[in-house]
C-alpha cells in the first residue's frame, strides 16, 4: 500500500454576501434491499424495481467528462469496486483524471452505507477499511473521502460518530432524526453541530455533523431523473410552454426556506435519490439550466449564488465561516418518523439474519489471523481460500438494509448465501491452517470438518468413538471454554488434553425443543460436555476423545435449584420461572420470563393506523402479555461440569437455564418459535427480568458493542419528547450489553449474541426482544410483512443471553470480559481418527500459538490482517471507558516486539483507523465548539516510529498500524 499525505481542495469559490446553494449531485445505490446486490448492478428484474448501477456509472463518467464544471459523489464500493474491474485502462484513466481534478469525488467510500443501531464495531471498522484501502489503492490520496455520508440509515449512534472522526473525516451528513428533534434543530438553526463521539477520547471523537435538510431527496418539484415526472426546464421564449421563471422562482423560494433553517448563508441541496442518474444527462441537463437562469438573476440583484459541489466543499465552506457550533453528546436513537412510527422494530427484525452475520464477524476475525499466520509461513493464501469473498459478503451485510432485516426476503436468502460462500472460503483458509500448524515433518493431517453446533448437530462426533477436537482461540488474551460435543446416545467417552491427561468430562442430555429444531438433521440425544482450559493466544488446543469406561450420564432430578460454588439459581416450583440467584452469598430476588406483544395492524393511510413491521416496532398493548401456557414445566439435570433446567413453556417457547462450575454469570439458552399467527395477530417476543431494584427511570445499553450510554425512560436529553408511544419510543439498539442499576450499586446485566432492541418500561426491569413475525407491511418501502418462515413454518431461532447479577464494580469487568468471550467464541473443528492418543500426538502438535505472550486483559487485538510484501495491518484496543473499572480503566501499555514467534518487527507506522492514511498526515479541519463536555482533552498521541516496543493505549483508544514483519 502506498499512501500520500498531499490534501487538494479544488472547490468552488462561494460568494460574499449571497446564500451560496451548494448542489450535490448524488445517487443512493443500497447494497441490497427490494433487489439483491447482483440485480441491483445488472440492472435486472426491472418489475421490482427500476434501477441499474452499472449504467449509473457509465452515465455519469460520461457526462462529466466534457463539464469540468459538473460534480458528481460515489459512495458504494461494493458496487464501484465491480464497475471498475470491469473498465478498459482509457476509461479508467479517465476516472483517475475526473477523480484528481475533484469532478467525481468519493465519500463515505465503505463497502457500503452500514447501518448504525445493529452493525457491531468491528463490523463497520472492516467494512469502512475495506473500501477506503481499495480506493487509496486505486486513487491515492485524490481517493480519500473526507466526509462521510449516512443520509438513509435509520438513527445515528454516538460511537459510530467517534469511529469515523478517528478515520479522519472532517465531517458525517445524516438523513434521519427523530421528528421532534428536527423541529426543534430547524427552529433553532442547529441542524449542525459537533458531535462529541466519546467521554474517553476527547478531540480525535469529535466531529462535525450536518443534518440533510429534505433526507437526501431534491426540492419537491425539482426530480429531474428519468423516474420522476417533474417539469423539465423549459427554455425556448418560443414554447407555450417556456417555464423558466416560474421554475426559478419556485426553487429560489425553497432555497430561502432552506436557508431559514441552518446557521450560515451556505447550504447543500440533495439533488439524487434512490439508484437515479441511470440516464445522467437529464438531470445533468437541467440542472445546468437552472444554475444558469437563477444565477443570471444576480444582475438584476438576486442573492442567491447556484453551483455544483460536494459534501466536503461544502465542510470546508462552513469552517471557512469561522463560526462557533453547538455541541451533541448523546445520540439519535430511536427515530421516530412520525408520532406513530418508531423505527425500533428493526432492532431484532430477522433474528436469525443476525446471529448469522454476528457468526460470520467472529468467523474473519479467525480467518484474517489465519491467513495472516500462513503468510508468514510463506504459503500463497489466495491458493487455499478467498478471503476477499469473505470481506465482500460481510460488507455487504452492514448494509442498512441487510444487518437491520428491512430488505425482501428473496433478498435475505441472497444475503444468506454470500455470507455462506464466504465461510466456506474462510473454512478452507482455516483447514490450511490446521494443516500447517497441526503437522509434525512431512505428515499429511486427515480431513478437518466443521458442524453446525447451533443446532447440535455433527456428523464425525456422531458417527466415530475416537475424534480430535480442535478449538482455536482468536482473542490475545488466554480464555476457558466450555466445549459442547453432540454425540451418540450409549457411548461412554473419555477426553484427553493436549499433554493426554484425562480431564473431567460429562454427557449431558440434549433438551426436546433443540432436538426438534427444524432442519436438524442428528440422531444425537446427548452433548458431551468438557472444559478447554487456558486456549493460548491466537491459538488452538486439540482435544482427543475416545471411549471410556465410567458412565457419567445424569438422570434428570426433581429439584428446584441449580448452583455451583459462586452462584445458585432458585427456580419457583409452582410457576417454573426463577424466582432468585444467589451469587457469592448474596440474593436477588428477580423473575426471569418470556413474553409478548401484540403487533399493530393497519393500513398505514394515516399516523395512527401504522402497522408494526420490518421497521418500525408498534405493540398493541400497553404491556407485554404472558406467553400462553398451560404450565411450565422444568426438569433439572447436574453434574460435575454444569447443571442446567430445562424449561419448556409450550411447543414454541423453551429455555435452559445453565450455570458451569466456575462462571459467575446464569447463561440463558432460548428457543423461540414458530410464533403462532394463527389468530392472525403479529407477536414480538421478549425476554424480561424484573427485580425490585430501584433503577430510578434509568438503564444503560451500548452503542455497536462498544461504549455505553445512559437511557431515560421517555425523556430525551436534547428536545422536548412527547409520549405518544410509550413502549416502542422507549426501545434502544443492544449489541452486547444491556444493564440498569440502583444508586447504593446493584447492577443486572444482560448480555445477547447478537443485535437485539431493549428496553426498561418501569422501574427494576431490563427486556430485550429476541424474535418477530408481523403480518402487516409497514409502509416503508419493502412492501412485505417480517413473517419469516423456514421448513414450512413460522422460523425458530435459538439464542443465548448472559445474565450477570452483582455490584456496579464488578459487573462492568464481567460485563467487558464476557461480552468479548461471547462475540469471540472460539472455533471448533473435528477430525475423525483410528489413532491412539500416543500415536496422535507422535505425528500431530496438539498446541500452538502464533502469539508470544498474552496482551493485558483489557486489551483486544481488534485486527490482524495481511497487507503485503511482509506488511500486515494491526489494531489493538482498549476495551474499557474511562471510570468503569478502577484499575481496568488506567492506560494499558502493550510490547509489540517479539509478539509474532520468530519474527521481528522492522517498521511500525501509525495510520488513522481506517488503515488508509497516515497519522501524521492528518490534518483534519478545527471547529469552534460552544461547549464541551469531554472529559479527557489530552488529545491524540501520535506514534513515535522509533519507539516501536511499546503501544499505549488510552480508555476506548483504538490504534491502527501497519507492522513488518521479518523473520529472526
Ligand atoms: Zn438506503
Amino acid at each position: 500500500m502506498k499512501i500520500v499525505s498531499y490534501i487538494i481542495w479544488t472547490c468552488p469559490a462561494e460568494k460574499e454576501g449571497f446564500i451560496n446553494v451548494h448542489l450535490v449531485a448524488h445517487t443512493h445505490d443500497d447494497a441490497g434491499w427490494l433487489k439483491t446486490v447482483d440485480q441491483y448492478y445488472y440492472g435486472a428484474r426491472s418489475q421490482i424495481q427500476e434501477a441499474g448501477v452499472q449504467y449509473i456509472i457509465d452515465s455519469v463518467v460520461d457526462e462529466l467528462k466534457d463539464h469540468p464544471d459538473r460534480r458528481f459523489i460515489y459512495v458504494e464500493m461494493a458496487f464501484f469496486t465491480r464497475w471498475w474491474q470491469e473498465q478498459t485502462e482509457t476509461t479508467k484513466a479517465l476516472v483517475r483524471t475526473l477523480v484528481n481534478e475533484g469532478r467525481l469525488e468519493f465519500i463515505n467510500g465503505g463497502w457500503c452505507m452500514n447501518d448504525e443501531a445493529t452493525a457491531h464495531y468491528v463490523d463497520i471498522i472492516d467494512q469502512m477499511s475495506f473500501g477506503l484501502i481499495t480506493l487509496n489503492d486505486t486513487f491515492g490520496e485524490c481517493g480519500r473521502p473526507r466526509i462521510s455520508w449516512q443520509i438513509d440509515p435509520f438513527g445515528h449512534s454516538r460511537e459510530q460518530a467517534s469511529l469515523f472522526a478517528q478515520m479522519g473525516y472532517d465531517g458525517l451528513f445524516f438523513g434521519r432524526l427523530d421528528h421532534e428533534d428536527k423541529k426543534e434543530r430547524m427552529a433553532k438553526k442547529t441542524m449542525e453541530m459537533v458531535w462529541s463521539g466519546s467521554d474517553s477520547l476527547g478531540t480525535q471523537a469529535s466531529l462535525f455533523t450536518a443534518v440533510n435538510y429534505n433526507l437526501y431527496q431534491p426540492p419537491p418539484g425539482f426530480c429531474f431523473d428519468i423516474y420522476c415526472n417533474d417539469e423539465p426546464i423549459i427554455d425556448d421564449p418560443r414554447s407555450k410552454d417556456y417555464n423558466v421563471e416560474k421554475r426559478v422562482t419556485d426553487f429560489l423560494n425553497y432555497c430561502q426556506e432552506q436557508a431559514n433553517a441552518y446557521a450560515t448563508d451556505s447550504i447543500l441541496l440533495t439533488m439524487g435519490s434512490d439508484f437515479h442518474y441511470q440516464d445522467a444527462n437529464v438531470w445533468f441537463k437541467n440542472m445546468d439550466k437552472l444554475i444558469k437562469y437563477a444565477n443570471e438573476r444576480q444582475a438584476t440583484g438576486s442573492r442567491f449564488n447556484l453551483f455544483y459541489s460536494t459534501p466536503s466543499c461544502y465542510t470546508k465552506a462552513l469552517n471557512d465561516h469561522a463560526k462557533t457550533w453547538p455541541s451533541k453528546t448523546g445520540d439519535f436513537f430511536p427515530y421516530g418518523s412520525d408520532a406513530h412510527a418508531y423505527w425500533t422494530g428493526y432492532f431484532t427484525s430477522r433474528p436469525a439474519s443476525k446471529y448469522m452475520i454476528r457468526q460470520g464477524s467472529n468467523l474473519m476475525q479467525v480467518c484474517k489471523q489465519m491467513d495472516a499466520a500462513l503468510v508468514r509461513q510463506g504459503v500463497a493464501t489466495n491458493q487455499v481460500g478467498e478471503l476477499f469473498t469473505m470481506k465482500d459478503a460481510m460488507g455487504i451485510m452492514q448494509h442498512h438494509d441487510a444487518v437491520t432485516g428491512t430488505e425482501k426476503q428473496h433478498v435475505a436468502e441472497d444475503y444468506a448465501l454470500l455470507l455462506h460462500k464466504g465461510v466456506v472460503e474462510c473454512q478452507k483458509i482455516q483447514t490450511a491452517y490446521y494443516e500447517k500448524e497441526l503437522v509434525i515433518g512431512n505428515q499429511v493431517l486427515p480431513k478437518v470438518s466443521y458442524c453446525q453446533l447451533n443446532v447440535s448437530q455433527c456428523d464425525p462426533t456422531e458417527k466415530n468413538n475416537r475424534f480430535v477436537v480442535n478449538i482455536y482461540n482468536s482473542m490475545a488474551r488466554s480464555v476457558d471454554k466450555y466445549v459442547r460435543v453432540p454425540v451418540a446416545s450409549g457411548t461412554i467417552f473419555q477426553v484427553h488434553d493436549p499433554q493426554g491427561n484425562v480431564v473431567a468430562s460429562q454427557t449431558v442430555p440434549i433438551a426436546e425443543y433443540v432436538k426438534s429444531l427444524p432442519g436438524r438433521v442428528s440422531s444425537a440425544t446427548v452433548e458431551l460436555v468438557f472444559l478447554a482450559s487456558q486456549l493460548p493466544p491466537l491459538g488452538s488446543k486439540s482435544y482427543y476423545v475416545q471411549p471410556g469406561t465410567s458412565k457419567d450420564e445424569h438422570e434428570p432430578q426433581n429439584k428446584f435449584a441449580i448452583s455451583n460454588e459462586k452462584v445458585s439459581v432458585e427456580i419457583d416450583d409452582v410457576r417454573g420461572l426463577i424466582k432468585s440467584v444467589t451469587v457469592n452469598g448474596k440474593t436477588t430476588e428477580l423473575k426471569q420470563e418470556f413474553l409478548w406483544y401484540p403487533s399493530k395492524s393497519g393500513d398505514n393511510s394515516v399516523a395512527d393506523k401504522r402497522a408494526s413491521g420490518a421497521y418500525i416496532f408498534r405493540p398493541d398493548s400497553d404491556d407485554a402479555f404472558a406467553i400462553p401456557s398451560s404450565g411450565i414445566t422444568t426438569t433439572t439435570y447436574s453434574g460435575e461440569l454444569v447443571e442446567e433446567v430445562h424449561q419448556i413453556y409450550n411447543p414454541w417457547v423453551a429455555q435452559t437455564i445453565r450455570l458451569y462450575k466456575g462462571q459467575e454469570h446464569v447463561e440463558l439458552d432460548w428457543v423461540v418459535g414458530p410464533i403462532p399467527v394463527e389468530d392472525g395477530t403479529g407477536k414480538e417476543i421478549i425476554n424480561r427480568v424484573t427485580t425490585s431494584i430501584a433503577s430510578s427511570g434509568m438503564f444503560y445499553t451500548d452503542a455497536n458493542g462498544r461504549q455505553t450510554l445512559e437511557r431515560r425512560f421517555n425523556i430525551r436529553d436534547s428536545y422536548p419528547y412527547t409520549v405518544t408511544e410509550p413502549i416502542a419510543a422507549n426501545y434502544y439498539p443492544v449489541n452486547s450489553h444491556a444493564y440498569i442499576k440502583d444508586a447504593v450499586g446493584n447492577q443486572v446485566t444482560m448480555l445477547v449474541d447478537r443485535p437485539q432492541g431493549g428496553s426498561s418500561l418501569h422501574n427494576g426491569e431490563l427486556e430485550l426482544m429476541v424474535h418477530r413475525r408481523c403480518l402487516y407491511d409497514d409502509a416503508f418501502g419493502v412492501g412485505e410483512a417480517l413473517n419469516e418462515t423456514a421448513y414450512g413454518d413460522g422460523l425458530v431461532v435459538r439464542g443465548t443471553h448472559f445474565l450477570i447479577l452483582g455490584d456496579k464494580t464488578n459487573s462492568m469487568k464481567m460485563a467487558r470480559s464476557l461480552s468479548h468471550e461471547l462475540y469471540k467464541q472460539p472455533q471448533i473443528s473435528f477430525i475423525p481418527t483410528s489413532l491412539s492418543f500416543s500415536e496422535w500426538s507422535a505425528l500431530y502438535k496438539t498446541q500452538q500459538q502464533s502469539l508470544s505472550r498474552t496482551l493485558p486483559v483489557n486489551v483486544n487485538l481488534l485486527t490482524l490482517e495481511t497487507l503485503n510484501q511482509g506488511k500486515y495491518l494491526m489494531r489493538l484496543e482498549h476495551i474499557y471507558d474511562v471510570g468503569e473499572d478502577s484499575i481496568l480503566s488506567q492506560p494499558a501499555t502493550v510490547s509489540i516486539e517479539g509478539l509474532f514467534p520468530g519474527f521481528t518487527v522492522t517498521s511500525s507506522e501509525e495510520t488513522m483507523l481506517g488503515g488508509n492514511q497516515f497519522k501524521k498526515d492528518s490534518n483534519r479541519l478545527v471547529w469552534n465548539v460552544a461547549s464541551t463536555s469531554n472529559r479527557n482533552e489530552n488529545g491524540q498521541q501520535i506514534w513515535d516510529e522509533r519507539a516501536i516496543p511499546a503501544v499505549q493505549l488510552k480508555p476506548m483508544e483504538i490504534r491502527t498500524f501497519i507492522i513488518t514483519l521479518v523473520r529472526i
